[in-house]
């Protein structure tokens, strides 16, 4: 503690002694405040508030003892310590003073440099005990706090306990729901595929039977208009080849529906193949066709991929001979072309033709949907379903874009990498 912040209130009543310790404090940079008796020390140090009393015991009137006890017992100066300068004074008095609040005696004759060792030693007894006091203080606030903040965490924990419990009962219950509804789903699928394959089945078996009555329906009319030829002029003759035309047109109903039941399920092998060459090999199967309705077809760049050949071949056959059939007044011109993003190629095919009413750009799909009569465009509205089974097939989706009269372009996409799951399929007979 510097002296110079300190002050030392000086009690005795008036000796030479107390006189020169006095100047050598002041001289040593203390404040000195000086008390003549008891009382006025009392009153001095509750207004001076000293950090050191140096007091005398024996005093006229009220002796350092009493003065002692008073100061002790007022609040505001009870931790003020107390040193008792003293002439000689027995035992007991200094046991008195101790238990009194005294810290230290000092015994008649003064040395100055033992009373400024024994202030110093006071003050900074004093100055600890202010430190410990106020870590004291601080250590008291902390763990305060501490116990408000465990209370709080104490009942966060609580709260998030319950909220995990409410949270683990709602996932139990949701888990159940959804075990639930995934093996209604499940069994609903099984049932859907099975009667799937049972309609498929029989829709083949029926194609299949039905060719072989009709071949007679129209072996028949061929001979009756071989041998009866004579006979059967005018009307009749007219009435045969309405026969004989309805049962090529339900000929080629039995062919494209056994196609389409057949499609998506090709055993032939999976090869990676340059979809250009299937292209090609479409070309040359639509040769005729071509050449009689003075159609182009471009084919730009093509990727090479894992695909079912025949059942490929089979989707730009349909969709480059749509382009030439639905062409409208238009020369034909197809394009044909390729882009790609990180996990898929999609394929185009476009055409200048009669183009295809937005609202009905999903029902073409369906099997013997036809937007056009046969007799404008010979067809059985199959095509397009086949080529949406075999895409599907793939792993890949088919759509198009459309409008009246502005040709028509139908995309479809293929995985880069081919899904190894694709079932082994039937080869699709023409
Ligand atoms: P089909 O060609 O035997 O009639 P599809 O399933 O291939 O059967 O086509 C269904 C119908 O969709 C066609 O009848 C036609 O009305 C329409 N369509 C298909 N492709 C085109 C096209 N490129 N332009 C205009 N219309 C088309």
């Amino acid at each position: 503690m510097c002296p110079h912040t300190t002050t030392i209130l000086t009690v005795d009543d008036s000796s030479s002694d107390f006189k020169v310790l006095s100047h050598f404090l002041k001289s040593r940079g203390f404040k000195i405040v000086v008390a003549n008796n008891g009382l006025s020390a009392i009153s001095l140090a509750q207004k001076s508030l000293p950090d050191i009393i140096l007091l005398s015991i024996m005093m006229p009137g009220m002796d350092g003892l009493e003065t002692c006890q008073r100061i002790k017992s007022h609040s505001k100066t009870h931790n003020i310590p107390i040193i008792f300068m003293t002439g000689n004074t027995d035992i007991e008095t200094k046991i008195r003073g101790f238990k009194l609040g005294a810290v230290d005696y000092i015994t008649k004759p003064f040395e100055a440099q033992e009373i400024l060792d024994r202030i110093q030693i006071q003050l900074q007894l004093k100055q600890m005990q202010h430190i410990l006091q106020r870590q004291n203080k601080q250590l008291q606030q902390e763990i305060a706090q501490r116990k408000i903040t465990e209370q709080e965490l104490r009942k966060i924990q609580a709260k998030e306990r319950e909220l995990n419990y409410k949270l683990e009962q709602k996932v139990a219950a949701r888990t159940g729901e959804l075990v639930h509804t995934t093996q209604e789903l499940e069994a609903r699928n099984q049932e859907l595929q099975r009667s799937n394959a049972e309609l498929e089945s029989f829709a083949y078996a029926v194609s299949h039977d039905l060719q072989a009555p009709l071949r007679s329906i129209k072996m028949f009319a061929q001979l009756l208009t071989q041998e009866y030829q004579e006979l059967l002029q005018g009307q009749p003759q007219e009435y045969i080849e309405y026969i004989t035309s309805s049962a090529e047109r339900m000929e080629n109903l039995i062919h494209d529906l056994l196609a389409y039941s057949r499609a998506g399920k090709n055993e032939q092998t999976w090869l990676p193949i340059s979809l250009e060459e299937l292209i090609n090999t479409s070309i040359r199967n639509l040769e005729v066709t071509i050449k009689e309705n003075q159609a182009t077809v471009n084919v730009g760049n093509l990727p090479t991929l894992m695909v079912n050949p025949t059942e490929m071949t089979q989707v730009f056959q349909n969709l480059i001979s749509n382009g030439i059939k639905f062409c409208g007044k238009q020369q034909p011109l197809i394009e044909i072309g390729a882009v790609s993003d990180e996990d898929n190629w999609q394929i185009f095919v476009k055409d200048n033709g009669s183009g295809i009413d937005s609202k009905y750009h999903q029902k073409i799909f369906q099997v013997f949907q036809r937007l056009h009569s046969e007799d404008d465009y010979p067809g059985t509205g199959i095509g397009l379903s086949i080529c949406e089974k075999i895409v599907k097939h793939h792993g890949g989706k088919i759509w198009l874009e459309s409008l009246p009269n502005q040709g028509s372009t139908f995309y479809f996409t293929l995985p880069k990498n081919l899904p190894t799951l694709q079932k082994p399929i039937l080869e699709l007979k023409q």
